[in-house]
């Protein structure tokens, strides 16, 4: 888990912007500089960390669920059974938002526009403290899930002007012939604007992000996940993928590349789908992803965030044997409301 980030003034920014950019930087300054007894360098470690949270861009973790959400409908299991007397604050559709603040306000962005956009919204702009901006939006692909709640940027709800939809080519284009996405764009609700496959486009000001297409149903739209890239921290977000082995890039360089993974979590074994033949499910199953990454250090393997979960996924509960199998293997779940300092 991260720790908290802090705001307040930090006297020795300046210097320390100057001296220690990346990580590396803070190895040479230790190995270079006059002897120093081990509470210094610890001090030195923990106002470089200080540093690198203060004021920067901020991820913040909206929703972790497959695209149903839960309690997940025609469900009377124990999963969503006792979620429809009493729904959890925290059974929100996967996203993930960006506050980037400045002085007066600042630029929000939202990965994916959920079913639970508005209150995902919310609470971003609660969390932040930039309330009354509209975030750009930027979406992986066009299943329900990910992309729905645009619905809620025209004029039977927000009646929004201008919001900046960022999708790739052939998503662009189903929007824009099929409605009512195609009202959302002629009404000038939405913006769309096209993406290129590996081009880095700006998220916010201090933010950017490149498009990565990954494997996946394909019936509407390509697919793509997203590395989010801060001035301090980098993010690979992966939310729907069919097997990792299936993907022409390979994850173990693609984790080198960032700080912090979010990734397709679907199912966390077969029993979770009747025990059919894992082989079948096109998604990695987090014990797959788990056995594929098994040859990392702590390090790569403590980057993986399992985001995406089905409503049947154990790892939903913090009580489940697979929740702790998952943490006792050097890996995380991804909580809501958790934030990531870019
Ligand atoms: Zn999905
Ligand atoms: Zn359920
Ligand atoms: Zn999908």
């Amino acid at each position: 888990m991260h720790g908290p980030f802090f705001l307040r003034p930090f006297p020795h920014m300046v210097s320390l912007k100057l001296t220690f950019i990346p990580g590396l930087c803070l190895l040479l300054f230790v190995a270079c500089s006059e002897p120093v007894v081990h509470d210094d360098i610890t001090k030195a470690a923990d106002e470089f960390q200080e540093y690198k949270g203060a004021n920067g861009p901020i991820l913040h973790v909206l929703g972790t669920l497959q695209d149903g959400g839960a309690p997940h409908m025609g469900c009377d299991r124990p999963c969503c059974r006792n979620l429809f007397l009493r729904p959890a604050s925290d059974r929100k559709v996967v996203s993930l938002g960006i506050a980037d603040a400045n002085d007066d306000s600042g630029e929000l962005a939202l990965f994916e526009a959920t079913p639970d956009v508005a209150s995902q919204l919310h609470a971003l702009q609660e969390s932040s403290g930039i309330r009354g901006v509209l975030p750009a939006i930027f979406l992986t692909h066009a299943h329900i899930g990910h992309y729905s709640g645009l619905m809620y940027l025209g004029r039977e709800v927000l009646g929004a002007s201008g919001v900046q939809v960022h999708a790739m080519p052939r998503f662009c284009s189903f929007l824009q012939n099929n409605g009512p996405w195609d009202q959302l764009i002629s009404l000038g609700n939405i913006e769309i604007v096209p993406l290129q496959e590996d081009s880095l486009v700006q998220v916010t000001k201090r933010v950017q992000t490149l498009p990565i297409r990954v494997p996946h149903r394909d019936e509407y739209s390509e697919t793509v996940g997203y590395r989010i890239v801060g001035p301090n921290r980098s993010v690979l977000f992966i939310p729907d993928i069919n097997k990792w082995e299936l993907w022409e890039r390979d994850l173990k360089q693609q984790l080198a590349l960032v700080d912090r993974a979010y990734l397709d979590a679907t199912f966390f074994d077969s029993s979770e789908v009747g025990h059919r033949d894992m082989s079948e499910i096109p998604h990695p199953f987090i014990v797959e992803t788990m056995a594929f990454l098994n040859v990392l250090d702590s390090g790569e393997k403590a980057k993986v965030h399992f985001i995406h979960m089905n409503h049947t996924n154990p790892c939903l509960s913090d009580t489940s044997k697979a929740y702790h199998h998952v943490l006792s293997s050097g890996f995380h779940v991804a909580l809501v409301n958790d934030q990531y300092p870019l």
